[in-house]
């Protein structure tokens, strides 16, 4: 019998592998791919790794506390890439505008660019940005998922008030940001949770504070040397790791976890944290549940392109951005002329490429599965044709990998989902399965399908709710992540 399993080796299940352990528990963590990361993962393409899931790194300090409960530190174990400039928005009039991680260096480049007026909308954008995120990052991502009761408290109501719940990030921006192109850069940031900006509420502002004032980062060696550290340090406290073994059933005997079973063994528990989506343990490990809609899906490649000067992250912005929203979420289709997202990874986390040649990570938005008609080629010949446009690739340059919301939906569940249920309502957020599981005994969420959601920071908070539920039910902690 072993104190703790954890059923997956994503961010969620890494983390709270790593904080369990580090309290003096037996870990097992079971996951099906041959190797750990979950979407945040790597191919070898022609000899050379690439990350294929996330490629921005955001609010670190989420980790910092995950090493630091090991006695690690982040800093010593990964090496964060402050990138200036970070970001490379291109515009089809030509326009293009430069964004660094550092946000003074951000509003210098936007009053240069698109003028004065966009610089000082920006700059009092941000200040409701920052305000929103202080209130979200208190009272909703860092702790437990609140009650009814708590919610609806004097002192929560008040900070909801201020968070502008019934209203739209769309309505948010519209209402304070005048340019055109400031409001499509603002409003990219509801795909970071793949959500809807039309209707996805105000709160998903905090995004922007996130990303253009605190900063985002890159990481030496890709965002796989941030897996591979957590793994590293979780080795060091004791965590037992199980690749390439699928768990299939969770065994429960009057409302408790008594187990987990895989082909050919089982092992005896009370306790299990699931990384795996919840629409795998409640339909694949145990009885199926409601699901809620999924949020957006996407299309992503790499191309080995000729090598040459290029800015970490690029975004190629359609000429109408809105309907890429109607495209995905009304149509049920995808984007007529699809923003494109391009990591050059060797600019951006320090990565090596072939001799000539550098790795390109490419993303579109798409439809989850089943949301429409199964998807056929036009996204990626519509991306293909995106990159030429834009001179991002040659003809030669060659796409060596790629992966349908399909191929998602194959080896994550979850309809392909990138950051689980959508946010697409004013309390979806609050709808999230909570990290403790009320109808089975021992049984705790930490991934993007659960509370606080998707995202590496907020699934390392995942894990850190789910880890601090466990110690909190055995009696080892009270209180938070
Ligand atoms: C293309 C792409 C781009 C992204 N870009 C960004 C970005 O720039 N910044 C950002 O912050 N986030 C980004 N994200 C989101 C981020 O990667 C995810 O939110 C996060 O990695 C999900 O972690 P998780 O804890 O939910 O676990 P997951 O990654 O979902 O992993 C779950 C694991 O459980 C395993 N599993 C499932 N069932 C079983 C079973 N029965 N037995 C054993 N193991 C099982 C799976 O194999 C998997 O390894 C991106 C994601 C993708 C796909």
């Amino acid at each position: 019998m072993t104190d703790v399993v954890v059923i997956g080796a994503g961010i969620g299940g890494l983390s709270a592998a790593v904080l369990l352990a580090a309290r003096g528990l037996s870990v097992e963590l079971f996951e099906a791919a041959d190797g750990p990361g979950g979407k945040a993962g790597v191919v070898v393409l022609e000899g050379v790794e690439v990350d294929t899931g996330p490629s921005v790194l955001t609010l670190p300090d989420a980790f910092a506390g995950i090493f630091q409960a090991a006695g690690a530190l982040l800093e010593e174990e990964v090496q964060l890439r402050a990138l200036s400039p970070a970001f490379d928005y291109r515009w089809p009039d030509g326009t293009r505008l430069a964004i660094h991680h550092h946000l003074e260096q951000s509003c210098a480049s936007i009053g240069q660019t698109l003028g004065a007026e966009a610089e000082e909308d920006l700059r009092k954008f941000l200040l409701r940005a920052r305000e929103i995120w202080e209130i979200s990052r208190r009272r909703f991502i860092e702790r437990p998922l609140p009650g009814l009761g708590e919610m609806f408290s004097f002192q929560a109501l008040l900070e909801l008030f201020r968070i502008a719940p019934l209203r739209s990030m769309r309505g948010l921006i519209h209402q304070q940001v005048r340019d055109p192109k400031l409001r499509m850069l603002l409003e990219r940031y509801a795909t970071y949770n793949g959500s809807d900006v039309r209707v996805a509420p105000a709160a998903l502002a905090c995004i922007a504070e996130v990303e253009l004032g605190l900063g985002g980062y890159g990481v030496q060696g890709g965002i796989a040397a941030l897996v591979r550290a957590l793994v590293r340090v979780g080795e060091r406290v004791g965590v037992r790791y199980h690749y390439g073994r699928p768990v299939q059933r969770i065994d429960t005997s009057g409302g408790c976890i008594t187990g987990v079973q895989w082909e050919g063994g089982s092992l005896r528990c009370d306790t299990i944290v699931a990384n795996a989506d919840v629409s795998k343990v409640f339909g694949e490990l145990l009885p199926a549940a409601p699901q809620r809609p999924p949020s957006m899906s996407g299309w992503t490649g790499v191309y080995r392109a000729r090598r040459r000067e290029r800015v970490g992250h690029t975004i190629l912005f359609p000429t109408n951005y809105e309907a890429e929203f109607a495209d995905i979420f009304d149509r049920h289709c995808s984007p007529t002329e699809p923003t494109v997202y391009i990591c050059a990874q060797e600019p951006c986390h320090g990565r090596s490429g072939w001799s000539e040649e550098e790795p390109l990570f490419v993303m579109a938005n798409a439809p989850a599965v089943g949301e429409g008609p199964p998807e056929g080629e036009e996204l990626r010949e519509r991306v293909q044709q995106r990159l030429l446009a834009g001179r991002i690739i040659e003809g030669t340059d060659r796409l060596l990998w790629q992966r349908w919301p399909r191929d998602l939906e194959a080896r994550f569940g979850g309809r392909g989902a990138i950051y689980g249920a959508s946010s697409n309502s004013p309390f979806a957020a609050f709808l999230r399965p909570a990290n403790r599981v009320s109808s089975y005994r021992g049984l705790y969420l930490a991934s993007g399908s659960a509370h606080p959601g998707g995202g590496l920071p907020l699934c390392a908070w995942s894990g850190r709710l789910a880890a601090a539920a466990v110690l909190e039910d055995r009696g080892l902690q009270r209180g938070r992540g």
